[in-house]
């Protein structure tokens, strides 16, 4: 078990995909095409593409939540 928790907002997803490609042990998507979180503590060893993940989100739908995990820690935000 990790010490990361990580959740995403349905309302706000836009179906996008792109986390589910990045990281489908985490997220998935149910028949509407919405964000669908399938292990909201992943391991650590997850941590950066998580981060990446949640910094691709076009309208920033994840959150991830954790010792050290700041609200926009890896690399400044969107570009
Ligand atoms: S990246 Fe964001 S908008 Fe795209 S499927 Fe994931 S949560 Fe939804």
């Amino acid at each position: 078990m990790g010490s990361l928790r990580v959740s995403a907002s349905r309302d706000s997803c836009v179906t996008s995909s792109l986390c589910v490609y990045r990281l489908p042990q985490v997220f998935d998507q149910d028949a509407e095409g919405r964000v669908v979180v399938v292990d909201e503590e992943p391991p650590d060893e997850l941590r950066r593409e998580l981060l990446r993940a949640r910094r691709g989100c076009p309208t920033r739908s994840i959150r991830v939540e954790g010792p050290g995990v700041g609200d926009d820690e890896d690399g400044g935000g969107a570009q």
